[in-house]
């Protein structure tokens, strides 16, 4: 792919007030290919974190512009008012930053206010739209002292390109090799002092080096209901839908700790209370819309709900290994694991064992189904410790986690799958 396609410049974020559609606003800058963690197989999955057509389109007006705007995250705000304070106080380009965390939670957008608060020029790409050393060699030839570029997924840098960001972060300077074989040389040309904002979903697929060059490492947190609350109130002013407290907080609570559903859920609900003429997202309404569009109240869609079933009712609460959860609901084992498994790992409704994928009682709770004896202790088990079971050994607690006529937790699924 041409860098030209890829890279947006917008000077116009560092305005401080800004006017007409930039190409930020616009979303310009967003890939149209699947980002990392999507889920290709299968379509219009309520919940899915990453970002769509339709919310590409949407966001970029809905960014907040600067970081007294930014909801939430209150300790890396504090310490990156610092770094830019810093940086205002030396005349000086910003340390390289590097967000890290689920999608959906503001990493774009904190790059962006990076840009906008230090009146810099914002650059957007991401890791898989570099394939070659010349993809990068050309964007970091076209900054200006100061700018910010922004690389999106940048685990997902091939080894070559990487290589060349490393003298670019640290000495600014390209080492450009002309010709090939015997007769190449290399040059290597100065580059202006810049901020290399990079964002990852998967801290632990970012190499050593490239982390050592970043000088300030933060990793962004799921929001809790009164961020949410806010940033719905925040989006339903910007769309001009009147919402009632209690309507915001049913949204907010089915929103996952993510602030890009949170506007999703509010996008759908403002669409159902259009087409119902309810005039206002009052609590019945918001309801009514998300179960509408498959959203129960814990925040779970129909894919997520198929991973619970699978788990409680088709291997009755055993646990079962990853490539086989995600042949029951036809998806890759990476998908399952990237972009539905975080979310039931951290509402406590599945565990990720050795043995593979346990469902806790507060799924089968949630499923409406009776907890299986085995399950029952297992959890409890868990919860004193780590047991015999989960290792495969033999031993004690065999017979106790044999239900009177039920599986044993020693039945794993699938071959599966040392946990990562
Ligand atoms: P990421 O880059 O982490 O996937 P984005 O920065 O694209 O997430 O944010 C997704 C959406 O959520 C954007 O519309 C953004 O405006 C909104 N958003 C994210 N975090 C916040 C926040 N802390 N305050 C207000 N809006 C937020």
């Amino acid at each position: 792919m041409s860098p030209r396609k890829e890279v947006i410049r917008d000077d116009s974020l560092a305005a401080e007030t800004h006017q007409g559609p930039t190409a930020f606003d616009r979303g310009d800058h967003e890939e149209r290919v699947p980002r990392d963690g999507a889920a290709p197989g299968i379509a219009d999955r309520a919940q899915d974190p990453t970002a769509d057509e339709d919310d590409a389109e949407v966001e970029p007006s809905l960014r907040p512009r600067r970081l007294a705007d930014f909801v939430g995250q209150t300790e890396l705000k504090e310490r990156l008012e610092i770094v830019l304070e810093a940086a205002r106080m030396r005349g000086q380009a910003v340390d390289h930053l590097l967000f890290a965390g689920p999608p959906g939670l503001g990493k774009t957008t904190l790059a962006g206010i990076v840009a906008a608060e230090m009146r810099a020029g914002f650059r957007v790409t991401s890791g898989p739209a570099l394939v070659r050393t010349g993809d990068v060699a050309a964007i970091l030839t076209d900054l200006q002292v100061g700018d910010v570029l922004f690389i999106d997924e940048i685990h997902r840098l091939g080894r070559a390109v990487e290589e060349v960001l490393y003298p670019a972060m640290e000495d600014f300077q390209l080492d450009i090799v002309l010709g090939k074989g015997p007769t190449a040389r290399s040059i290597r040309l100065e580059l202006p002092r810049f901020t290399l904002i990079g964002a990852t979903t998967r801290t632990g697929l970012v190499t050593g080096p490239l982390r050592d060059r970043f000088g300030f490492v933060a990793r962004l947190d799921h929001y809790g209901p009164g961020e949410l609350v806010a940033i719905v109130r925040r989006s339903a002013r910007l769309f001009g839908t009147e919402v009632t407290d209690a309507g915001a907080a049913e949204i907010a609570s089915r929103s996952r700790g993510t602030p890009r559903l949170a506007i999703r859920l509010l996008r759908r609900v403002r669409d159902f209370v259009e087409v119902r003429g309810a005039g206002v997202v009052t609590l019945e309404v918001a309801r009514e819309g998300l179960e509408c569009f498959g959203v129960d109240e814990l925040g779970l869609d129909r894919v997520d709900r198929m991973i619970l079933e699978t788990l409680c009712e088709r291997f009755a609460g055993r646990p079962v290994g990853l490539s086989t959860v995600a042949v029951s609901i036809g998806e890759e084992p990476e998908t399952v694991e990237d972009a539905y498994e975080p979310f039931l790992l951290q509402a406590g409704l599945v565990l990720r064992t050795p043995r593979g994928r346990l469902a806790t009682p507060a799924a089968f709770r949630h499923l409406g189904l009776a907890i299986p004896p085995h399950v029952e202790a297992a959890a409890a088990d868990l919860s004193t410790g780590t047991p015999a079971w989960i290792h495969g050994r033999s031993g004690r607690s065999r017979g106790r986690h044999l239900a009177p006529e039920g599986p044993s937790l020693f039945d794993a699924v699938g071959e599966d799958d040392p946990c990562s």
